[in-house]
């Protein structure tokens, strides 16, 4: 078994759509970066990667690369695990931690967890996502922005 973790965070600004794990959020402000700038996506993403030692996601989709401008964080998702997969392991499990201070992210977890599940091609019992706030302390307190942080598990492919 292989183990992998993954830390991401984006700044929140105006005029951006808000997406956590490909779900859209009625939100004043959004995520800021060359893709979609799912944080808890890029981190799932970099656990994957690193439990493989595949490198990371800027290094598979650089944000130099117009390919990747805009681009949906789970299709992303979907081709890093394909590359898990052509490099002979299976997703064993992940389990993701958002940190934000706003909005409720509970509610949404169902539809997330079905959402990024899918795109890995896994069952939903083998993605774990929850939040906490930071407590209003620091940037991330201050509501400048999201944090993710993520592990994740690889089994060898039978
Ligand atoms: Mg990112």
């Amino acid at each position: 078994m292989r183990i992998g973790f993954g830390y991401d965070i984006h700044r929140l600004v105006p005029g951006r759509r808000l997406i956590l794990c490909g779900v859209a959020f009625e939100s004043p402000v959004g995520l800021l970066g060359h893709s979609d700038a799912d944080a808890p996506v890029h981190a799932l993403c970099d656990a994957l990667l690193g439990a493989a030692a595949l490198g990371d996601i800027g290094h598979l989709f650089p944000d130099t690369d117009p390919r990747w401008e805009g681009a949906d964080s789970l299709d992303l998702l979907a081709q890093v695990c394909a590359r898990i997969r052509e490099a002979g392991y299976e997703v064993g499990n992940a389990d993701v931690t958002i940190l934000a201070e706003a909005p409720k992210i509970a509610p949404h977890v169902p539809e997330m967890r079905r959402r990024v599940a899918a795109a890995m091609n896994t069952d939903v019992s083998a993605v774990s996502i929850k939040a906490t706030t930071m407590e209003k302390l620091g940037p991330i307190g201050a509501r400048e922005g999201i944090a993710a942080q993520a592990v994740a598990l690889l089994t060898p492919r039978p």
